[in-house]
This record gives C-alpha cells, sequence and structure tokens, in this order.
C-alpha cells in the first residue's frame, strides 16, 4: 500500500467550498441514464457517482471540480511506474459474483459454469493489464430482487455483499433502471456493502467485455470519453484533440484519444468543437468506450498502470494469495490463488466468517472430515477443488501439476 486510504469526503475538505459556476454545458453525449431499454446510457458509473458528489454538498460541474486529483495513481508518473511489462507477475483480484434466482431456488439467471466462463472472458481482456480475477459464486434466492428497482440497490447489496475490504462484489439481475454500474476505487462506498457492481442481466453477453467496462471503473478508470462528454465543454478539463497534456486531461491517459462517446465500431465521425480537427483515431476498440460489446477488447498500458496502482493504493485488500508455481497462468490449473478462492467459499462465506486468515498446512484436517472445526480443510474439500478444476474445467487432464 503507498498511502493510507482516503476518502472522497476527506479529498472534499482540501477543495473550496464555494463552488464556481461551470462555462459551457456537458453534452452528456450518450449518457441519458436510466433510460429502460436505452443501450445509449448502458452504464450508470459516472452519473452515479455525480449523484454522490451532490448528496454530499458539491457540484461535480464546478469549475474548481475540473480533473481532480484522488490520490497518487491520478499523478501520471506515479501511474507510469505501475504500467505493466508483459514479464510483470499478475495480480490475483477476488470477486464474489452473487447471482439472482427466485426464493425457492429456481430460476437462476446464469450457471456456475458459465461464470466461470464469463471470468475466462473477462481475463483475457485483463491479461495484458496483468490482472487477473478469481471468483466465488454465490446464488441468492430472493424472488423480490431477481428485478430490481433503483430502490432496492442498497438493501440488497448490505444484505447479501460478502465482506467488501476482501472481495469485489458482483450482483447479476434485471434491472428495471436499464443500467449496470460500478463504484470508482475513490468514491466512498468501494470498500463498503453498497459498493461494488450492478450486472443487468441484459449486459451480461458476448465477450463480456461490459462485465470487463465495470470492472475497470472499480479499478479506477474513466471513460475514454470522459473528456469530452462527461466534463464541461472546451473547460479546464477538456480534453481537446490537439491538448499538449492529455495525461493531466479527460479520462488522465494520454494513451486514450479523445472523442465522444461512440456507437459503431470505427472511429468517430466529426470534429472538435473547440478546435475544429477531426477526431481521427478515436479507438473504437478501448473497453471503456460504448461501442458495440464484440468492438471492445483493449485496455492500454497507461490505463493498465492506472489499474495496478488503484489496486495496490486502496484496494489491495481483494488481492488473493498468490505464488509462482509451476502451475502459474496455465487455465484450469491449480495454484495458490485457487484454494485461495476453495477455503473462502467453503469457509468464509459460511458461518464461520472471518476464521481464516491464510490456508497453512495445520489447517488440513486428515481425519477426512470426521468433525472438522470451522477452520479445518478437509479432504473431501480437497476433492472437491480437484473436481472443480480438472474434471468440470475445460482443461481436463492437467493435474499433473497439482
Ligand atoms: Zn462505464
Amino acid at each position: 500500500m503507498i498511502r493510507a486510504v482516503r476518502s472522497i469526503a476527506l479529498f472534499l475538505v482540501f477543495l473550496p467550498i464555494a463552488a464556481v459556476s461551470a462555462d459551457g454545458e456537458r453534452s452528456y453525449n450518450g449518457l441519458p441514464y436510466g433510460g429502460v431499454n436505452d443501450t445509449a446510457g448502458w452504464c450508470g458509473t459516472q452519473i452515479r457517482f455525480e449523484q454522490e458528489l451532490r448528496a454530499i454538498g458539491y457540484d461535480p460541474e464546478a469549475s474548481a471540480f475540473a480533473c481532480p486529483e484522488y490520490g497518487p495513481c491520478d499523478n501520471p508518473s506515479t501511474r507510469d511506474d505501475w504500467v505493466p511489462e508483459p514479464s510483470t507477475p499478475l495480480v490475483y483480484i477476488r470477486l464474489a459474483i452473487h447471482v439472482l434466482a427466485h426464493s425457492d431456488g429456481s430460476y437462476p439467471f446464469t450457471t456456475p459454469e458459465l461464470v466461470q466462463a464469463a471470468v475466462d472472458s473477462v481475463n483475457q481482456h485483463f491479461l495484458s493489464s496483468r490482472i487477473q480475477l478469481v471468483h466465488v459464486f454465490d446464488q441468492v434466492n430472493a424472488t423480490e430482487w431477481r428485478v430490481l428497482s433503483e430502490s432496492e440497490i442498497d438493501p440488497m447489496k448490505i444484505a447479501t455483499a460478502f465482506d467488501p475490504t476482501r472481495y469485489l462484489n458482483v450482483w447479476l439481475t434485471n434491472v428495471l433502471f436499464g443500467y449496470s454500474f460500478a463504484t470508482f476505487p475513490f468514491a466512498s462506498g468501494a470498500r463498503e456493502p453498497t459498493g461494488g457492481i450492478v450486472m443487468g442481466q441484459n449486459h451480461w453477453s458476448g465477450n463480456h467485455s461490459a462485465f470487463a467496462h465495470e470492472i475497470g471503473h472499480c479499478f479506477g478508470l474513466w471513460h475514454i470519453f470522459h473528456g469530452v462528454d462527461e466534463v464541461t465543454r472546451c473547460g479546464p478539463c477538456y480534453e481537446a484533440v490537439n491538448a499538449s497534456d492529455r495525461d493531466l486531461l479527460g479520462d488522465l491517459c494520454s494513451d486514450t484519444p479523445p472523442a465522444p462517446a461512440w456507437y459503431e465500431c470505427s472511429n468517430a465521425i466529426g470534429v472538435d468543437s473547440c478546435t475544429g480537427l477531426p477526431w481521427g483515431d478515436s479507438q473504437p476498440e478501448n473497453l471503456m468506450g460504448y461501442t458495440p460489446i464484440d468492438c471492445r477488447n483493449l485496455f492500454t498500458p497507461q490505463q493498465g498502470g492506472r489499474m495496478r496502482c488503484w489496486i495496490a493504493d486502496v484496494l489491495s485488500g481483494w488481492i488473493a494469495v498468490s505464488q509462482e508455481s509451476c502451475c502459474q497462468d496455465r487455465v484450469g490449473d491449480a495454484n495458490y490463488a485457487d484454494i485461495s478462492v476453495m477455503v473462502d467459499a467453503k469457509f468464509i462465506t459460511g458461518s464461520c466468517f472471518g476464521r481464516i486468515p491464510c490456508l497453512s498446512e495445520a489447517d488440513v484436517n486428515q481425519s477426512g472430515g470426521l468433525d472438522p472445526d470451522c477452520d479445518d480443510i478437509t479432504m473431501g474439500d480437497i476433492s472437491q477443488l480437484i473436481d472443480y478444476l480438472f474434471i468440470t474445467g475445460p482443461t481436463l487432464g492437467l493435474a499433473e501439476c497439482l
């Protein structure tokens, strides 16, 4: 950890209390927010974040709030220290994926196998950033939340979240409000039960780039169109085509080009109204844009640096135990991260919450499962782990590395 945790509330202490009204307008192109079946507004992360700011008395459109620095990872030189190389060790992040079903357990939105496939897809998107996700599957049997309204979001989260200091919680359900959303690491709820991600079931598809997009927000990424559509037009945070220091504007990454939100798998057409210059290459493949789901597959090096920096800075509790082994990085192979997840699934989520800081040889109950204590992992658990990793996985027969 490179600094103490700092919440938005603390951050705001350092801002001018009297906000200056903004000149110009923000277009919010593509963020009508809340429109059911409105594909343009499918991600509600930004506007919910701004609602939170307003709720604590701050106007995010005030010029004093242009390009605020929420932490050291917003400094490009600090970020650059975290830009990964192909040889950078992977960091494993724990997810708890809560799938809503009816109260009698019927009609869960998806299965453990399909959740594993989704995580595998997302891991392909995050591999170049040297970040991987491991997950625990949790079916929540609650008919009342299987079709979710906005007023039910926090009650559902509070009732069902796994320890938010150790897991990035993700809920998959049908959303009446029409959008999915995540929680920035600099938001006050980032490591609270009310943080995490709500994925609308209609956004859970294809190459799961929408899921990767929301996880990117949790790791500190803005939309790549942030500097054009989500800040004051031509204002102090506006990321013009010919801006000289785009590391300090918009999404704070100079390797993501400025452009408005764009919905085709092609470069944005048109010109920057502040400069009259054409948008040019607008990087339609970037995962933090709004292009079609199967168009998006890229995080840039600087985005990778921001994510790794924010993880180390405030999200280190989410990092799963991982050590190098002969099997590291081989999909379907058991490694220490897998075992950690297994232990979490068996013990942290059950009646023995919080009893296991880490796995050691002494935790293994050699009696074969007879009357194990809460903090014993039994031979039956090991057997289940092997079954899960090798019999049900895509890489049957790689068990020689176990
Ligand atoms: Zn988004």
